[in-house]
């Protein structure tokens, strides 16, 4: 019988993984990758989604057009997750495994800020960044406030990048001049582990004159007077608050028993959990690293590795690194890039590379080639 691999979650992870077993190990192996969505879409295309830069339909990538030996994928929403037992349920089933993968991400919550859900709008979610692109035409004078309602939340430069376009997209609309714009996130800086970055980005905003407010986290939205709280008391009035939700796990990863303090702990080196043949990689795993997609694609190359290894007879990889390159849109048609280590050295360092417009071809090459190589187009 061929070896079953369960992978759990088609995002950056899953998808890495189950294109690096096939590729390594074709129909030798069964790879069962699960999602309950359609079809997958980049992080940052919310982005352009939001400020009407394209469309879903042109960023959608169906999970059907994957076509890779050894890989079957199931439209299927997972309801329960045995550890123990390397046991999958979900509306399809039962999946058993002899190696189990957890790549379901993080979910947002959104009731973990009164009034967010009835008072501000989030760019975090496919359905967000849609809403948003029908409201932001409609903003045209009055206070723009983004908030970053918790730590730790997805890709830690989007919130900056979100606050660098929306001046954009209010100035080419010939509006910015009766717009304000203030930014709050919980962080000293921007960007921590790369004051070069941080810096940079501070500097974006006071020539726009972006208002950044560091060190705080919205708690709460009163919409009926339209202010935010802030987590040490001050309130802020607001026109249109857009927001990034609190993260946590998805339900069905609490509901395992799997999590402690929210998320699924590994160890970082192998990124297996404390059950035997259980991997947990990207956003829903505690591994030191920012959520971000380079850092779920990077984890589950080592977990790939391992596994090909072991069914190879085949050396165990090195540990995992903890690096990754994140590029960050400043607006104006330049992206800048950071290249972050968070895990070789005593604590984490990052190097930037000023905005330009040689990194914008850059950054689409990075989704292009991620786009061929997982979905083969
Ligand atoms: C606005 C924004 C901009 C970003 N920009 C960048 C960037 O420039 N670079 C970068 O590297 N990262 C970026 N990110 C972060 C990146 O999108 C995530 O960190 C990354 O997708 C995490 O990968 P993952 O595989 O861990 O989880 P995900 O990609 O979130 O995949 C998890 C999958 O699990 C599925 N799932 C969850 N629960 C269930 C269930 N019960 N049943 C079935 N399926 C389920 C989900 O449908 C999802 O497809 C950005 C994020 C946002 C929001």
């Amino acid at each position: 019988m061929k070896t079953r691999v369960v992978v759990l979650g088609a995002g950056f992870g899953g998808l890495e993984l189950a294109t690096m077993l096939s590729d390594a190990l074709g129909d030798d192996v069964d790879v069962a990758l699960i999602d309950k969505n359609d079809s997958f879409v980049f992080g940052y295309s919310k982005l352009d989604v939001m400020f009407g830069r394209t469309t879903l339909d042109a960023v959608r990538l169906p999970y059907h057009d994957i076509a890779k030996p050894g890989v079957r994928f199931l439209q299927e929403t997972i309801t329960a997750i045995d550890p123990a037992a390397r046991r999958v349920t979900t509306d399809g089933g039962v999946h058993e495994a002899d190696f189990l993968v957890i790549a379901l991400g993080a979910d947002y919550d959104f009731d973990a800020t009164p009034g967010l859900a009835e008072g501000g709008n989030e760019f975090y979610s496919v359905a967000g960044a849609e809403r948003l692109r029908e409201l932001l035409p409609t903003f045209s004078h009055g206070h723009a406030l983004i908030g970053v309602c918790g730590a730790p939340f997805k890709c830690p430069p989007a919130p900056s990048e979100a606050a660098l376009l929306l001046h954009d997209y209010l100035s080419t609309r010939g509006v910015r001049d009766d717009c304000q714009i203030s930014f709050v996130i919980p962080f000293g800086t921007p960007i921590p582990p790369s004051p070069d970055t941080s810096r940079a980005l501070v500097a974006a905003f006071a020539e726009r004159d972006i208002e950044f407010v560091p060190e705080c986290r919205v708690s709460s939205l009163d919409p009926t007077h339209r202010r935010a709280v802030l987590d040490d008391g001050t309130e802020m009035p607001y026109d249109l608050f857009l927001g990034v939700p609190k993260h946590r796990a998805p339900d069905v990863v609490l509901a395992s028993g799997m999590a402690e303090d929210g998320y699924v702990p590994v160890n970082p080196q192998t990124l297996e959990t404390r059950f035997p043949g259980v991997y947990a990689v990207g956003d829903v795993a505690t591994i030191g690293v920012p959520k971000a997609g380079v850092f779920s694609e990077g984890a589950a190359r080592v977990v790939a590795e391992s596994l090909i290894a072991r069914l190879r007879d085949g050396e165990q990889p090195g540990a995992y690194g903890g690096l990754g390159s994140c590029y960050i849109e400043f607006g104006a048609g330049r992206v800048g890039r950071v290249d972050v280590d968070f895990l070789s050295g005593p604590k984490p360092t990052g190097t930037f590379q000023e905005p330009s417009v040689a990194l914008v071809a850059e950054k689409e090459h990075f989704g292009s080639s991620r786009r061929s190589r997982w979905f083969g187009h």
